[in-house]
């Protein structure tokens, strides 16, 4: 008897399923791609308990003919592709047929066809892979097709589906790739009986862009368009101004399909080089057209990677176009930028409103007029914007001169701006002085150790050592040495340190310290992140941030503790709910340690940065006070030290 055999066709689904059919956000995938396929100038999708319980698209396609409802249902059954050298050639978003089998091996489905326009169409349903309803019924033309109790008899995969939120943000992860790839077709996504995106079809890319990411990020989108031999580039990516602290924000789109890339995300970041501060990404969704024998799709199950032929030439040319577009930008003066922190809107429907088709060669008269009406505008609502830099530099003066006020109240704030600098930027007011610093030196071999394990920030270490200035190096290291040996310091990271510890303690009582906004802040979400951040505000609370829910997407900070660090606030905060929207299990000691890092972060220092003599020692006072002198909040050394003995034998002074 042989061993080997052919496995039946349905157990084969199953297994294909395995790979095609990850979660139900890949159904919505499939299904929502097969849609386009057939033309649809209309997809509803409506999904019931993060797509567990129901998935259902419906579209006015092309339909499919009575004869060919099974068929469609066959492994490898595809009316896309026809042979091989179709495969190096593909114009559509599937060509392998997997789909539909697939999705029938792990769940009940029902499709619902026409092809024609006289009201007449067809039904099939399948269960676990058996056909079990087939009849001709009245329908529309176009394809409805429901996809019920998905992972219904594959126990384990139902198992390892997570929460309905986790599903739901996949879905509608995907739904806002598909509707940015797709501006030409009108998309809506329905939760339950919510509904969390619908787009309007007019091909407007801009208008998709505020339906998903707000008005206000849609206003800070500069146009890319290029061309050469081999490609086509089109989009918008964000001016260098309007960052995000993750990488979500950048969609790239080949030939009409959402893919991921490294080499195209690299591309998009390097072209911004300098532009964006350390760890935050643009928004920017691109486009790159181009011969479909170019690029390679059958690499990956899902189709999300892709291979270029022509890599070393497509890479640089995304590059130096955006770059060549965010260049024309920095030339055009600050007054008649866009009035980026101007209003909201609180509806998350693409709304048939105008954006000024911005140019990258400049601005009309009549827009640059209104432009510059709003930047008076900005310039009036954030009345102390414009002293900023003075005020920063006072602000540091002050903090390193070790002469620190009072913190008085919010309202005296108002009148007298200048007597609260200092606490709220380098945060040293109410750290307790520095003690017994000096009575035991530390062995840099010690110190060395210390600075090797990141260890747990509360622990208590070592005294810091006494140390004396001698100078600093590249605007960046402190040097200062001892009976010991030399010392080079971080003064970033050092600073950093210093704020972390005290912005911890502050976090400790935030509410005490939580003042009244007179101009609320505003944020936007997308629409999946707004209803799950819907859920987590009381997290806000506990640091003292005040956070409500105005509508849609937009959401509004009515007070925060007036101790955060100065003119980034909304940054901050935003910052925040990122961490917040990310973070599967929080709690209020992992929520008050990261509020402190970013608040740290932004508070400190940055390298490059000459510090006078006074301000040198300072620093290295206030460090010395720190419990964990040794590691910057991200773990990273502060100190690095020589001991006089290893000098000399870096000299050959002794063997
Ligand atoms: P593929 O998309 O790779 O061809 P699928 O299993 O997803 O494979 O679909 C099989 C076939 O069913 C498709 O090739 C197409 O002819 C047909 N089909 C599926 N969904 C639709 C739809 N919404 N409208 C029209 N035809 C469809
Ligand atoms: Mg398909």
């Amino acid at each position: 008897m042989a061993k080997i055999h052919i496995l039946d066709e349905h157990i084969a689904n199953q297994i294909a399923a395995g790979e095609v059919v990850e979660r139900p956000a890949s159904v919505v995938k499939e299904l929502v791609e097969n849609s386009i396929d057939a033309g649809a100038t209309r997809i509803e999708v409506h999904v019931e308990e993060g797509g567990l319980e129901s998935i259902r698209i419906t579209d006015n396609g092309s339909g499919i003919e009575p004869d060919d409802c099974g068929t469609a249902f066959y492994r490898h059954a595809t009316s896309k592709i026809e042979n091989s050298r179709d495969l190096f050639h593909i114009t559509s978003l599937g060509f392998r047929g997997e789909a539909l089998p697939s999705i029938a091996a792990v769940a009940k489905v029902e499709l619902l066809t026409s092809h024609r326009d006289d009201g007449m169409g067809r039904r099939i349903r399948i269960e676990g892979g058996k056909l079990v309803v087939e009849e001709d019924t009245p329908a529309p033309r176009g394809t409805d097709i429901q996809v019920k109790e998905l992972f219904f008899n594959t126990p384990a995969r139902l198992k390892y589906m997570k929460t309905i939120q986790t599903e739901l943000g996949h879905i509608s992860d995907f739904m806002y790739r598909i509707a940015l790839s797709h501006p030409e077709i009108a998309i809506t996504l329905r939760h339950n009986e919510n509904q969390l995106l619908k787009t309007l079809g007019n091909g407007d890319l801009l208008q998709v862009i505020a339906a998903i990411y707000g008005t206000q990020a849609a206003k800070a989108m500069l146009p890319v368009q290029a061309e050469n031999l081999d490609f086509e580039l089109s989009g918008y990516v964000s001016l260098p101004e309007w960052t995000r602290s993750n990488r979500n924000g950048v969609s790239t789109i080949i030939n009409g399909r959402y893919i991921r890339n490294y080499g195209l995300n690299q591309a998009i970041q390097r072209a911004y080089h300098t532009l964006l501060p350390i760890n935050r990404y643009p928004l920017a969704v691109l486009e790159v057209k181009m011969h479909p024998s170019l690029v390679d799709v059958n690499v990956h199950p899902a189709k999300l990677e892709v291979r270029f032929s022509k890599e070393q030439e497509l890479y640089p040319f995304v590059e130096e176009s955006i770059h060549k577009v965010l260049r024309q930008e920095v030339l055009i003066p600050q007054a008649v930028k866009q009035n980026i922190g101007g209003k909201n809107s609180s509806s998350f429907v693409q709304e048939q409103f105008h954006f000024p088709n911005r140019s990258a060669q400049g601005t009309s008269a009549s827009e640059s007029r209104a432009e510059s009406a709003a930047a008076a505008e900005r310039v009036q609502a954030a009345p102390d914007s414009g002293a900023d830099r003075e005020e920063g530099k006072a602000r540091f003066d002050q903090a390193f001169a070790g002469s620190a006020p009072i913190q008085p109240p919010q309202s005296q704030r108002q009148a007298g701006a200048g007597m609260v600098k200092e606490e709220r930027a380098t945060g040293y007011r109410g750290y307790p002085e520095p003690q017994q610093r000096y009575t035991q030196s530390v062995n840099p071999e010690l110190s060395r150790r210390l600075l090797e394990s990141s260890a747990d920030a509360h622990a208590e270490m070592p005294a810091f050592p006494e140390l004396t200035l001698i100078g600093q190096h590249h605007g960046t290291y402190l040097i200062a040495q001892n009976d010991q040996g030399l010392y080079l310091i971080d003064q970033h990271a050092a600073h950093e340190r210093v704020n972390y510890e005290f912005y911890y303690e502050k976090f400790g009582q935030p509410v005490d310290a939580s003042q009244e906004l007179l101009l609320p802040i505003t944020l936007e979400f997308t629409p999946s992140e707004a209803a799950q951040l819907k859920d987590r505000l009381h997290w806000f609370e506990q640091v003292g941030v005040y956070l409500e829910h105005f509508g849609g997407q937009t959401f509004r900070v009515r007070s925060h503790p007036y101790w955060f660090p100065q003119g980034e606030e909304k940054e901050l905060i935003e910052e925040m709910a990122e961490w917040v929207l990310g973070e599967r299990m929080i709690d209020l000691a992992k929520l008050r340690e990261k509020s402190s890092i970013l608040c740290s972060c932004k508070a400190s220092i940055k390298a490059n940065q000459k510090l006078t003599e006074q301000e040198a020692n300072t620093l290295l006072d206030r460090l010395g006070a720190c419990r964990q002198p040794y590691t910057c909040p991200h773990g990273r050394p502060i100190v690095v030290s020589f001991s006089t003995y290893d000098l000399e034998k870096l000299f050959k002074r002794v063997m």
